[in-house]
């Protein structure tokens, strides 16, 4: 998979691109991340990429003509996805990151300033994301929050498959705790079940884990399973317990 992000800042990348996993499926060839400077397009002896907004009003906006050229000269053909960061945009989840995974490539717009000119969106955008609901001073961190999230599901790029199938959000649940060694850090203990070895009794304790905090903390979460035909049924019998129990 590859990931084309158009961006002003290209040195923002640097360390996604070369730490962690990320970096390893980078090194692996199971990912790429090509990033395109936009002033390098502006076109003008100034290098000048953005203009004060018509109609008034505080900050710049970025200019069309420079996207335009970064776009073009970076591969991108008809028919292509073109994703655009902004606040205004769907916003990110679990299920929209599975499903940009199994893309080929993706350009990757990040707006500074006040945002793009709407002329440049209305003809080349075909997506456009928010990370949530804040505002931030440009569209790099977003692009790398959505790249991330997106990189970890490509087949071999965690460890073991099995590393997120249980995640938070995966199966509409959060995740249950996790524990590491030592048995006991500060006179507090993990809890037994997950010492016994008994691997039905660790799957039942962790699903009733995952459904109490997830019933404590996002009960939108918990409506959108009770109204989901695909929902197993063991999942629902165990909310219902558990909402009676509180
Ligand atoms: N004036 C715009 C905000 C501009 S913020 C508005 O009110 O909608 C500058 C840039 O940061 C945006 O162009 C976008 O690319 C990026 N950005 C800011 N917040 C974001 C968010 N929550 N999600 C995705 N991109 C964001």
């Amino acid at each position: 998979m590859i990931f084309k992000v158009l961006t002003l800042f290209p040195d923002m990348f640097d360390n996604f691109k070369n730490i962690s996993i990320i970096g390893r499926a980078i090194r692996d060839e199971k990912l790429e991340v090509e990033t395109i400077n936009i002033r390098e397009f502006a076109g003008n002896k100034h290098n000048r990429v953005d203009d004060y907004p018509y109609g008034g009003s505080a900050g710049m906006v970025m200019q069309a003509m420079p996207l335009k050229s970064a776009l073009e000269s970076s591969g991108w053909t008809e028919n292509k996805r073109v994703v655009y960061m902004t606040p205004k945009g769907r916003r990110l989840t679990q299920s929209q990151s599975n499903s940009l995974s199994s893309e080929e490539e993706i350009f990757i717009v990040c707006g500074h300033y006040e945002g793009v000119d709407q002329r440049f969106i209305d003809m080349y955008v075909t997506d456009e994301i928010s990370i949530g609901d804040y505002v931030l001073t440009g569209g790099e961190l977003p692009a790398m929050v959505m790249m991330d999230s997106v990189a970890r599901l490509l087949p071999g790029v965690l460890g073991k498959q099995d590393s997120y199938e249980d995640e938070s959000h995966m199966g509409g649940l959060l995740e249950y705790p996790h524990y590491t060694r030592p048995a006991e850090f500060e006179g507090s203990k993990v809890p037994d079940v997950l010492l016994s070895g008994h691997h039905a009794n660790i799957d039942k304790w962790r699903l009733e884990e995952s459904v109490k905090l997830t019933l404590e903390r996002r009960p939108d979460m918990i409506k959108a399973l009770l109204v989901d035909p695909e929902t197993d049924p063991k999942i629902i019998k165990l909310i219902n317990k558990l909402k009676n129990e509180k």
